[in-house]
């Protein structure tokens, strides 16, 4: 066992003594005592959705991506403010009960095949530097809200993203991007027998990633019931549910 420097035992009491003295700020907009304040919370309930080819009910997100959805989203999955992954949980539920997915398997006859929610995965160096997996949170929540519902419902990370990638996101563009990911977003773990996936991640941008989990999927013979995200990046019309 390695004793603290006295160094370090005065940055972590300097720090406790932060978190008493000085309160946080709302992850979106810094108002002060909040995780989330109303209004930051607000612009994650509108529910939005727009069609990608081989997701059957579509892609909805809970909020525009706009400053401070975009600020509560980065200081969450790439700042480690873990403290508002409660307030995601709840965001991204409220997503799911206002798209009525619930409702819609027992109508559908879904009812029979068990929902497998799957998050999609980050790079293995994005996983690295977070130290952690971001989107499982949310994956569980939709889990356990699903299961309330009466849908037979899991949880499995059975996407990765094997090999090396190349350039960043930003430098490569929509087509950069489908090629950049392409085959590299694998099926790993054992699908589900019968049923569907439904996906879940932070934000959706060009949806290029989310085209190529649905394209793995299928290669594999497993339905996209639907996705979910926190926050969508789109200049393209998108639709209340
Ligand atoms: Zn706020």
């Amino acid at each position: 066992m390695r004793y603290l420097t006295s160094r370090e035992t005065f940055a972590a009491l300097f720090r406790e003594i932060c978190d008493v003295v000085i309160p946080r700020g709302c992850a979106g907009c810094d108002r002060p005592d909040e995780t989330l304040c109303d209004e930051c919370r607000l612009r994650f309930s509108q529910c939005l959705v727009r069609s990608i080819p081989g997701i059957d009910r579509g892609v909805f997100s809970a909020g525009r991506y706009g400053a401070e959805t975009r600020r509560a989203i980065l200081q969450w999955k790439d700042h480690g403010d873990e403290e508002v992954t409660a307030d995601m949980c709840d965001i991204i539920c409220r997503c799911v009960r206002d798209s009525g997915l619930a409702s819609r398997l027992h109508v559908g006859g879904n009812g029979s095949g068990r929902i497998v929610v799957v998050p999609v995965p980050s790079t293995p160096a994005s996983l690295h530097r977070r130290g952690r997996r971001h989107v499982l949170p949310l994956a569980k929540a939709i889990r356990t809200m699903l299961r309330n519902g009466g849908v037979a419902a899991d949880v499995d990370q059975i996407l990765s993203i094997a090999g090396r990638l190349g350039k960043s996101v930003q430098q490569s563009g929509v087509a950069g991007r489908l090629g950049r990911l392409e085959g590299h977003i694998r099926v790993c773990g054992r699908p589900p027998d019968d049923g569907g996936v439904v996906l879940v991640d932070d934000i959706i941008t060009t949806g290029s990633t989310m085209r190529q989990c649905v394209r793995a999927l299928r290669e594999h013979g497993i339905p996209v019931v639907a996705a979910y995200t926190l926050a969508s990046v789109t200049r393209r019309a998108v639709s209340r549910p």
